[in-house]
């Protein structure tokens, strides 16, 4: 039991901090999540590689630190639950991804997904084609507030730069 609740707090944690710290303000002020996730092809190593930009490294690697930023606070719960955690979490990143136009996940699962709040394949495909759709990585309920906090730091960016431009 305190496995599964351990795994279960690293996936909602992870996914906040990756949701509202990361992915969001990546959206908003980042260059390399949209340039990199949100082609067809998604590997951060071989963007680095082709484009001559390393630099793209620390963004993938940003892209995972919110789920082991946990791994120290949760450890004394269960170290089994992190080691979970982390297994369905990586397990979502591959499910999350299939993109394939025959794929289709199954009406039950979908419907296990749609009441629980977890992203399915389809929503998250909705995110790739609009960058402005569908946050929330694990959890489709991170998706309106996400949502909001983009408008919110787009109006902080507007703001900014409109404060850069008459500082000129
Ligand atoms: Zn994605
Ligand atoms: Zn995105």
């Amino acid at each position: 039991m305190q496995c599964l609740l351990t795994a279960g707090l690293l996936l909602l944690l992870g996914d906040f901090v990756a949701t509202f710290g990361y992915h969001v303000p990546e959206h908003v002020f980042g260059k390399f999540h949209n340039a990199v996730h949100h082609s067809p092809n998604r590997s951060f190593v071989r963007y680095a590689i082709r484009h001559r930009q390393p630099i793209a490294l620390i963004d993938g690697f940003l892209s995972a630190a919110p789920y082991l930023i946990f791994i120290p606070l949760l450890w004394p719960l269960s170290p089994g639950g992190i080691a979970l955690g982390l297994v369905l979490a990586e397990g979502h990143v591959i499910w999350r991804h299939q993109f394939h136009p025959q794929y289709q996940t199954p009406g039950w699962l979908k419907q296990v997904c749609r009441i629980v709040g977890i992203t399915t394949p389809e929503r998250h495909w909705r995110h790739h084609r609009d960058g402005n759709q569908a946050f929330g990585d694990i959890f489709s309920f991170y998706g309106q507030p996400a949502a909001r906090w983009l408008r919110e730091l787009r109006r902080l960016k507007q703001w900014w730069l409109q404060r850069q431009l008459s500082n000129s």
